[in-house]
């Protein structure tokens, strides 16, 4: 089946799909996204996605294309269309197209571009053994807790990661305090089995899967701090992992090629990661 994307109210072959060169997504990043997990034909937490959405347009003053019915019926005609059963629909919506001046222009239309695609997830491998993570001052703006597709500082600490084959970056702010990686959420398990992650304040994204592994964390019983830590705390946890749509929840084994507790995925972090699928009434979370 070939691939579909929807533009600006239009189901086009994914291969000719175009917005203008005058796009202010293109011209500035003035946009935000959202990306949604399909778990065999089901979304992970779709009214969290399009809450935090519609929040991203709200702070940024982007007019919403449509309203959130109509929406949700065009991720379900763009999964629909390209015969997908597990993977990820994008959805990016920009200020729209108007000639190139910084002020916002009037009377313009948002765009909207939704795609579909499949999604091999993390590998086995990464889920059973963790993975690892290196350290990069974040260098990001001050309203990280809206999805704008301005991700420049976020693309060259993943790249830095990738060099140093590491599966993330970890973003440190003020103070050395771990913020989040550079697309996923961080977290440790201290030596009191106390669930540790950055409060959902301006300095990170409010990540879904973060809301979910809070949720469930919650129904087993895990004592949750939200609260800031130091890499240094990090180094000295029993466990570290981080959380993302695309990720789910992964082991965090080594920090800056130092391991965290005993170098292996711990015992609060997978039973989380069972808790976070059966919250949502799923095994597992596989995509494949
Ligand atoms: N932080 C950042 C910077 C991200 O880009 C993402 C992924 N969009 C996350 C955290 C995790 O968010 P979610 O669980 O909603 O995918």
């Amino acid at each position: 089946m070939s691939r579909v994307a929807y533009v600006n109210g239009r189901y086009v072959p994914h291969a000719k799909a175009a917005v203008h060169i005058d796009d202010r997504g293109y011209q500035f990043a003035d946009g935000v996204y959202e990306v949604i997990a399909l778990i065999k034909g089901k979304f992970l937490d779709e009214v969290g996605h399009l809450d935090r959405l519609e929040r991203s347009l709200r702070e940024l003053r982007i007019a919403a294309p449509m309203g959130r019915r109509a929406l949700s019926h065009v991720l379900r005609e763009t999964v629909r269309r390209n015969g997908i059963a597990s993977g990820i629909v994008y959805v990016q919506i920009t200020r729209g197209v108007a000639r190139r001046d910084h002020p916002f222009p009037a009377d313009t239309a948002p765009s909207i571009v939704v795609t579909a695609r499949r999604i091999k997830g993390p590998s086995p491998k990464a889920v059973e053994e963790g993975i690892g993570v290196i350290t990069q001052k974040d260098i990001r703006w001050e309203r990280r807790d809206i999805k704008s597709i301005s991700l420049l500082p976020n693309v060259l600490a993943k790249q830095e990661a990738r060099e140093n084959n590491a599966y993330e970056a970890w973003l440190i702010g003020e103070g050395g305090v771990v913020n989040e990686g550079s697309s996923t959420n961080a977290w440790i398990v201290t030596k009191d089995n106390i669930l540790v992650t950055h409060p959902a304040d301006h300095s990170v994204l409010n990540g879904i899967t973060r809301l979910g592994v809070l949720a469930a964390a919650k129904k087993i019983g895990v004592r949750i701090e939200e609260r800031s830590f130091s890499v240094e705390e990090a180094h000295a946890a029993k466990e570290a992992f981080l959380t993302s749509t695309t990720s789910h929840l992964l082991s965090v084994v080594t920090i800056d090629g130092k391991p965290v507790g005993n170098g292996h995925p711990g015992e609060v972090t997978i039973k989380l990661r069972q808790a976070y699928f059966a919250h949502f009434g799923l095994k597992d979370g596989s995509f494949l």
